[in-house]
């Protein structure tokens, strides 16, 4: 496709990046299932192991049918640049690889995916870097929490699982002020809802396993760069400042400018961290992407429609959906989404704990999985499950206490998903 910055976002998640393949004309993206390309000579060789040239060498650093995927989801996004890998978590380590080294810190917003949590508050330790948790809406709890060893800030944009949304043009004037990159995780509200580089994110990252590929058939995740945030401007981010010994010296910032991040990700981050996506899995996501917008409209607007009438049940004690306005977020929701907040929201039950777990095991049309953003409807009850490795302060932080149910509702009819929520609520309550 050629440059059009005026189309609109349904015309670029089908056809950004993609062109009709230049050997066979083939207009699907093909997959290229090849590990190696044939170098023309050896001196092209050279030049791509030099980074001098841009080419194809191995596929755990680049593949075709993974770079449509990468520039389709730059141009969604608004980056100059994206490196996809294995999955979410993967995503989430790629983007702090070049920030972090032993002793440096992230400050984290205590509401997060259950499994983000854990690997911020354990196993990144093993780094040798550390998380620092704090509640995000507390601007000034966020400024106090950084200190000189801090390289980022990182929250969601849409909390999974509490639907808290981030106030993220704030959030990002104060690591700004301390010169940090702000990271956002985008996974439960997608481009089409969210575009976090406008609110000032410097980096976004995906689980595109949720809405993105969005059938629940493959994992994977991503990293988008803003391709905004200068990083020679101090001695913080000496990965992309400062020589790359692996590189004859190469300074990747001074070398690629507004692409030094995208790639340090591909040279250094894919190379040795080699949290790969494949072409098959990047295939299946390049599909789900070309209905991204009619999904999002669709789930938004049944979870707005079901949202709408738990809240009113007088088995309900509660709903965290941003767009109901009755939620606190409500007006803040109208700036950083304006479009909508999604299909992901939590329900809590009156009976507790014994009546969450009663409820998913009533439903019938809901499926009771780890795993949001598919087709289909889901439920878990997050305390015995996702969030089931925290502590019930951590637990009641991120909005998944003992009396929470994680509900992602589905673009089936919506009257199909209220009747069988009306069934399993009754059924927990006989
Ligand atoms: C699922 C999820 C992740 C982790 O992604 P995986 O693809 O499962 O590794 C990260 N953040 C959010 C918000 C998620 O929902």
């Amino acid at each position: 496709m050629s440059e059009g910055p005026s189309y609109g976002f349904d015309t670029l998640q089908i056809h950004a990046g993609a062109r009709p393949d230049p050997a066979t004309g083939a207009r699907n993206t093909p997959i290229y299932q090849t590990t190696a390309y044939v170098f023309r000579d050896a001196e092209h060789a050279a030049a791509l192991f030099n980074l001098q040239e841009v080419g194809y060498i191995y596929s755990r650093l680049t593949n075709p049918t993974v770079a449509v995927l990468q520039e389709r989801l730059a141009t969604l996004e608004g980056g100059v640049g994206a490196v996809c890998c294995s999955s979410g978590h993967a995503a989430q380590i790629m983007a702090l690889f070049p920030l972090m080294a032993p002793g440096r810190n992230v400050v984290v917003s205590t509401r997060l995916y259950g499994g983000s949590i854990t690997q911020f508050s354990q196993t990144i330790k093993r780094f040798g870097w550390t998380a620092k948790f704090v509640d995000i809406d507390d601007l000034d709890a966020v400024e106090a929490a950084i200190d000189d060893d801090t390289r980022a800030v990182f929250c969601e944009a849409v909390a999974n699982p509490g639907g808290h949304v981030a106030d993220l043009d704030a959030i990002s004037a104060v690591a700004d002020k301390a010169g940090l990159p702000l990271i956002v995780d985008n996974t439960s509200a997608t481009p089409y809802l969210c575009r976090p580089i406008e609110h000032g994110a410097t980096l976004v990252v995906h689980s595109m396993t949720k809405y993105l590929t969005g059938n629940g058939s493959v994992t994977g995740g991503v990293v988008i760069d803003s391709g905004k945030f200068d990083w020679s401007a101090s001695d913080k981010f000496p990965s992309l400042s400062e020589p790359e010994p692996a590189y004859h010296g190469l300074k990747f910032h001074e070398t690629f400018g507004p692409l030094a991040f995208t790639f340090h990700g591909i040279a250094i981050g894919l190379r040795d961290l080699g949290m790969t996506l494949n072409p098959q899995a990047a295939h299946y996501t390049l599909m789900g992407i070309e209905t991204l917008s009619l999904r999002m409209e669709r789930h938004t607007q049944n979870a707005e429609k079901v949202a709408a009438w738990l809240e009113t049940h007088p088995h309900v004690d509660g709903v965290t959906y941003a767009g109901l306005p009755s939620s606190p977020y409500y007006e803040r929701a109208q700036r950083i989404c304006p479009k909508g907040t999604g299909g992901l929201f939590t329900v809590a039950l009156k009976g507790g704990y014994d009546a969450c777990v009663k409820f998913v095991d009533s439903l019938e049309l809901f499926s009771h999985v780890a795993n949001l953003g598919d087709t289909r409807s889901l439920v878990i009850h997050s305390a015995s499950t996702t969030h089931r490795q925290l502590t019930p302060e951590q637990q009641e932080a991120a909005g998944a206490g003992a009396n929470v149910v994680r509900i992602s509702i589905g673009i089936e009819n919506a009257e199909d998903l209220i009747a069988d929520l009306d069934q399993a609520l009754n059924a927990a309550h006989a």
